[in-house]
C-alpha cells in the first residue's frame, strides 16, 4: 500500500469511529499489515493496544524500560506532553517507515483529540439542557419553599448524590427552610458517623448576599466527575440569582401589603367615624366601635373587643357591652348602620356579651389612667371574660381631661406594632364620640329637665294659691276638730254600753280621725320637708310596709308577690321620706284592687339618667288608669275617689324629685298599672347600717 493512502486511511478511520478502543485497533492493524510488522503496541496510560491479536506485549513493554533490541519507540505528544509510545518490531525500518511510523503517531493523537472535543462537545449540550430545564423550573417559583424542593431534586438528579439537603436563609440570614432529599435518611446518618461518607458543601450565592446552602453527601471512595461539579455549581449560581429575586419580590410584597394594611386601617377610622354621627346614643355608638373592631369584612376582625365606662361618681371602669366570637361573626353583610331592629338582632346574637357585672380591677384602672396601652398576659384570671388563649391588650379611652373608658380586646396571635398604632388611633376617636355622646345625653336632660321646671313653675303659680288656701284652711279647721273630737270622745265614754245612740259617736269618732289624716295629708303637702339622709336597705323598707298592710292583705285575699334584689348596695336617702312613698304606692294599689287581684313589689339596679340607679316597681291588678286622667293623677287634689286628697302621687313624685330620684307610671289597661321609682345609688361600696 502506497503511504499516501495508508495516511487518507487512517484520516477515514479518524473521522467516522466513535470508539477510540476500535478506531485504534483498525489503525495498529492497517500499519502492520502496510509496514510488514512482526508486531505493533500501543502504550498509553493504564492501556495497551497490540496487533496482531494474541501478541505477548511482554517483551514490547520492556523495549520502554530499555531493552531495546528489535524494537523501535515512537512517542506519542500532546503539544509537548508525552501521552504515550507506540512500539513496533521489524527487523530492519528503512527512513521512510520511520517518517511514516511518526505521522501515524500524530494522527493517533489527533484521533485522541476529535474524540476529546466531541465528548465535551455532547457534555457541554447535555449541560445546557440539563441547566435549561432546571432553570425554568427554578424561575417559575416566588415561593421559597418550592425552590427549596426543586433544588433538592436537580441537585440530586445531576450529582447522582446519595443524599442532598438544602437549607436556605431569609434576607435577615435565618435559616427559612430546610429540605432533604434521600432515599435512606437512617443509612446515611450511620455511614456518616462511621466515616464512610463524605460531604461536599456548595454555597447559593448572588452579588447580593448569600442565600443557603447545598450540602450533598457520597460515598467515601466515589467522586463527583468534571461534569458534576461544574453542573452542581452553575445550578448554584443560578439558584442563587432566583433566591435574591424571591428576597426581592418578598421585600416588595411587604411593602404592598403594608400600604393596603395602612389604607384599610384608614377607611375603618374613616367609615366608623361617618357612622358615630347617625347617632349620639351612647349605646349605639359602642356597638359602632365594636362592629369596628370585630367585623370580619367592614373592620378589624378581631375575635373579641369589650367597652367599659368610667363612672366618675364611683371612680370605677364598669363593662358596658363586649363581643366574642370564634365561629360565625355576629355582623353579617349590612352595611353601617344603627338600625333598632339589626341592632338588637347582633344583642340577641351568642357572640354578645353583657358585661355590666363586670368592673376592671382598681390596679388596672390605675394603669390606664396613665394613658398607656396595657398586655394583659397575666391577669386573665381576674377577667372571667378573657378566655384562654386568646392574647389580650387594655386601651385607655382618654376624654379632653379624664379618662373616659377602656377597650379591652383580644386576638388569638399577639397584635403586630401596625394593629397597635390604629387601636390606638381607634381609641382617641372613640374616646371622643363617647364623650361628646354623654355630652349630647347631659344636654338633651338638661333641656327636658329645664322643660319640665318651666311647666312645674307655671303649675305651681296655679297651684300656690289653691295650695295656701287649702293649707289655710286645713289650719282653720285642725282646732275646731280637734275640739269636736275631743268632746265626742268624752260624750262616747260616758254612754252606757247598751246606748242605743253609740253608735252615732262612734261614726263621729272614725270620721273625725278621717278627717284629721286629710288634714295632715294637705298641711304636709304645703310644708318642703328637710331631708336626713343615711344608707338605707330598700327591700327591709319595702318588707316594713308591707307588713303594716299584711292583715289587710290577708284579710282581703290580695296575693303578693315578691321579687327583690337581695344583693342591691344600701341607697342614701331619709327613710321616712320613702317609706311614705311607698305607703302611697301600696294604698293606692290596694284601693284599686276590688275584691281579688294581686300586688307585685320588685327592686332592681338600673342605668337612669347616665348613672347608676336602684329601681323599684309597684305593680297591681286594679284594672289601670282612664286615658284621659293619665296625665294629672302627679297632680295636687288631682283624685277619682269620694274619699281623696289627690296628695298621694303629687307627694310621692316631691320625695323621689328631693332625692335626685324619679318616679315613672306604666299604665297598661285593663290589667293594672305600674309605678316605677328611681333612687340614685350614692354611697356605694359602703356598708349599710342595720
Ligand atoms: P288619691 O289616692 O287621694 O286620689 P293620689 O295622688 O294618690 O290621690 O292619686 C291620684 C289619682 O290617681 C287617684 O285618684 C286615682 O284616680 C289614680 N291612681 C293612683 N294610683 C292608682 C292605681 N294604682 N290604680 C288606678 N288608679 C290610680
Amino acid at each position: 500500500m502506497e503511504p499516501l493512502d495508508l495516511v487518507l486511511r487512517i484520516c477515514g478511520i479518524i473521522c467516522s469511529q466513535a470508539s477510540f478502543k476500535r478506531g485504534i485497533r483498525e489503525i495498529l492493524a492497517l500499519v502492520g499489515e502496510a509496514l510488514s510488522l512482526e508486531g505493533i503496541c500501543l502504550f498509553m496510560p493504564g492501556q495497551v493496544y497490540l496487533w496482531p491479536e494474541g501478541l505477548d506485549s511482554n517483551s514490547y513493554k520492556k523495549a520502554l524500560e530499555g531493552e531495546k533490541e528489535e524494537f523501535e519507540i515512537f512517542t506519542l505528544l500532546h503539544g509537548n506532553e508525552p501521552r504515550g509510545d507506540l512500539v513496533v518490531k521489524k527487523r530492519e525500518l528503512s527512513p521512510n517507515d520511520r517518517l511514516l511510523l511518526q505521522v501515524v503517531t500524530g494522527q493517533v493523537d489527533q484521533f485522541l483529540r476529535n474524540l476529546q472535543s466531541k465528548r465535551e462537545l455532547k457534555m457541554g449540550s447535555r449541560l445546557l439542557l440539563d441547566l435549561y430545564s432546571a432553570g425554568r423550573e427554578l424561575g417559575s417559583t416566588l415561593d421559597r419553599e418550592e425552590m427549596g424542593e426543586k433544588l433538592a431534586h436537580f441537585a440530586k438528579r445531576f450529582s447522582k448524590a446519595s443524599y442532598v439537603s438544602v437549607t436556605l436563609f431569609d434576607t435577615q440570614g435565618h435559616r427559612t427552610y430546610g429540605v432533604r432529599e434521600t432515599k435512606d435518611k437512617g443509612d446515611l446518618i450511620r455511614y456518616y458517623s462511621e466515616d464512610l461518607f463524605k460531604r461536599w458543601v456548595v454555597s447559593l450565592e448572588s452579588p447580593k448576599g448569600n442565600w443557603g446552602v447545598i450540602e450533598l453527601y457520597l460515598p467515601k471512595r466515589t467522586s463527583f466527575n468534571r461534569y458534576q461539579k461544574r453542573v452542581i455549581h452553575i445550578l448554584a449560581e443560578l439558584a442563587g440569582t432566583f433566591l435574591e429575586n424571591i428576597a426581592l419580590y418578598e421585600r416588595l410584597k411587604g411593602l404592598v401589603d403594608e400600604r393596603e394594611r395602612q389604607i384599610r386601617f384608614l377607611s375603618i377610622l374613616y367609615q366608623v367615624g361617618n357612622a358615630y354621627r347617625m347617632t349620639s346614643e351612647l349605646r349605639k355608638r359602642a356597638l359602632l366601635a365594636l362592629r369596628a373592631l370585630t367585623d370580619p369584612q367592614k373592620g378589624l376582625g378581631l375575635p373579641q373587643a369589650f367597652l367599659f365606662l368610667h363612672y366618675s361618681s364611683t371612680g370605677c371602669l364598669k363593662g358596658f357591652i363586649g363581643i366574642s366570637w370564634f365561629g360565625l361573626s355576629p355582623w353579617g353583610d349590612r352595611e353601617w348602620e344603627i338600625e333598632e331592629e339589626y341592632l338588637k338582632r347582633v344583642e340577641s346574637s351568642p357572640a354578645f356579651r353583657d358585661i355590666r357585672e363586670v368592673s376592671l380591677p382598681d390596679y388596672l384602672l390605675k394603669e390606664l389612667e396613665k394613658g398607656e396601652a396595657l398586655h394583659l398576659s397575666n391577669v386573665a384570671k381576674d377577667l372571667p371574660f378573657c378566655e384562654g388563649g386568646v392574647f389580650h391588650v387594655a386601651l385607655p379611652l382618654m376624654g379632653e381631661k379624664t379618662l373616659v373608658g377602656a377597650l379591652v380586646v383580644g386576638k388569638s396571635a399577639s397584635l403586630e406594632a401596625e394593629e397597635m398604632q390604629f387601636l390606638t388611633m381607634f381609641s382617641h376617636q372613640l374616646a371622643l364620640a363617647l364623650e361628646s355622646g354623654r355630652l349630647q345625653e347631659t344636654l338633651k336632660r338638661t333641656s327636658e329637665d329645664l322643660e319640665d321646671a318651666q311647666e312645674r313653675l307655671f303649675h305651681s303659680e296655679k297651684l300656690a294659691t289653691l295650695g295656701e288656701l287649702a293649707a289655710r284652711v286645713a289650719h282653720d279647721l285642725k282646732n275646731p276638730l280637734v275640739a269636736i273630737g275631743g268632746f265626742a270622745k268624752r260624750l262616747h265614754d260616758k254612754m252606757a254600753e247598751d246606748c242605743p245612740d253609740k253608735v252615732y259617736t262612734k261614726t263621729i269618732l272614725k270620721e273625725v280621725e278621717e278627717a284629721e289624716k286629710i288634714l295632715s295629708n294637705v298641711l304636709g303637702y304645703s310644708k318642703v320637708p328637710r331631708l336626713k339622709k343615711r344608707l338605707t336597705d330598700i327591700n327591709a323598707l319595702l318588707d316594713d310596709v308591707l307588713f303594716l298592710h299584711a292583715e289587710e292583705l290577708r284579710d282581703r285575699n290580695i296575693i303578693v308577690v315578691k321579687k327583690l334584689d337581695r344583693a342591691l348596695p344600701p341607697v342614701y336617702v331619709d327613710p321616712p321620706q320613702i317609706r311614705q312613698v311607698f305607703m302611697n304606692l301600696i294604698s293606692n294599689a290596694l284601693q284599686a284592687i276590688g275584691r281579688k287581684g294581686s300586688i307585685t313589689v320588685s327592686t332592681s339596679r338600673a342605668v337612669k339618667q347616665g348613672g347608676e340607679m336602684v329601681r323599684v316597681e309597684v305593680s297591681d291588678t286594679g284594672g289601670g288608669i282612664p286615658e284621659k286622667d293619665l296625665s294629672n293623677i302627679f297632680n295636687p287634689f288631682f283624685t277619682t275617689k269620694s274619699t281623696g286628697t289627690g296628695l298621694g302621687l303629687s307627694i310621692a313624685k316631691r320625695i323621689a324629685e328631693l332625692h335626685g330620684g324619679k318616679i315613672e307610671v306604666v299604665n297598661n289597661p285593663p290589667v293594672g298599672v305600674t309605678f316605677l321609682i328611681f333612687l340614685p345609688l350614692e354611697g356605694e361600696g359602703k356598708e349599710c347600717p342595720r
